[in-house]
């Protein structure tokens, strides 16, 4: 059955959803989401022939051709403008989800909704979509198997205050400012952890002598923060 990941990640779409799954692999998310509503339709995107083939085989054997569609590309290049309304893109680096949206915002800025789950370096996606004035809607983080997962949720049009405060937005940008709020069982175990190992770099970077003082002071504010 799926992973509890990709059942978070399906959670946030609505009924009769219209959407691309950019980087879908096997397109077990899409073939969920269209399992369980049939209504739904999904557009699976992969740059890659292997999991291509294997989205295709995925989509054959649940017989779900009529509501999945599967397109071999790079990032949202195979979709065409208004021809969905949710996107997801799961599993991948931040930087790669950013780069992916930001090559084509025609595609990207105009769904509804954008359902983003950054193995790491959620903070330059959340950068992304403030910057793009695409509001945050949304954060979860969750442990599975021993690995930690983040779930962020945004929205083109909606009624929602901005999450972040002028004070507080450098901070909550780098932990997420939901996330930062609930500080869950995953979000202190995950910064725990980066403490301990950012504790481990500032030390081998002073015995070093390394001279990036700003470097060096960055990641102390960090560490206080993690502290915190
Ligand atoms: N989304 C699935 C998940 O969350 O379980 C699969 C994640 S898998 C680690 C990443 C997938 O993204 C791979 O199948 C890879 O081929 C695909 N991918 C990477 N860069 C891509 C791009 N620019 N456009 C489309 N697919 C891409």
């Amino acid at each position: 059955s799926l992973s509890n990941r990709l059942k978070k990640v399906a959670s946030y779409l609505p009924e009769n959803a219209n959407f691309a799954d950019i980087g879908s692999d096997h397109a077990y998310l899409a073939a969920y989401v269209c399992q369980n509503d049939p209504n739904a339709k999904a557009i699976a995107g992969e740059v890659n022939v292997g999991p291509l083939n294997s989205a295709k085989d995925t989509i054959n054997e649940y017989g779900l051709e009529n509501q999945i569609e599967v397109r071999l590309g790079d990032g949202l290049e195979v979709i065409r403008p208004g021809e969905v309304n949710q996107i997801v893109i799961a599993g991948m680096g931040g930087s790669l989800i950013t780069s992916i949206l930001n090559k084509q915002k025609n595609i990207s800025l105009e769904v509804d909704r954008m359902i983003l789950q950054p193995n790491v370096d959620a903070k330059e996606l959340r950068e992304w979509l403030d910057d793009q004035n695409y509001m945050l809607i949304m954060e979860e983080i969750i442990e599975e198997q021993g690995h930690i997962y983040e779930i962020l949720v945004a929205e083109k049009c909606n009624s929602h205050q901005s999450p972040y405060s002028d004070l507080e937005k450098e901070k909550q940008l780098y932990f997420g400012p939901y996330l930062l709020q609930d500080r869950n069982d995953a979000f202190m175990k995950k910064w725990g952890g980066e403490r301990d190992k950012l504790t481990r770099v500032v030390e081998q970077m002073k015995q070093a002598r390394q001279m990036d003082r700003d470097k060096i002071d960055q990641f102390i504010n960090e560490l206080d923060w993690m502290q915190e």
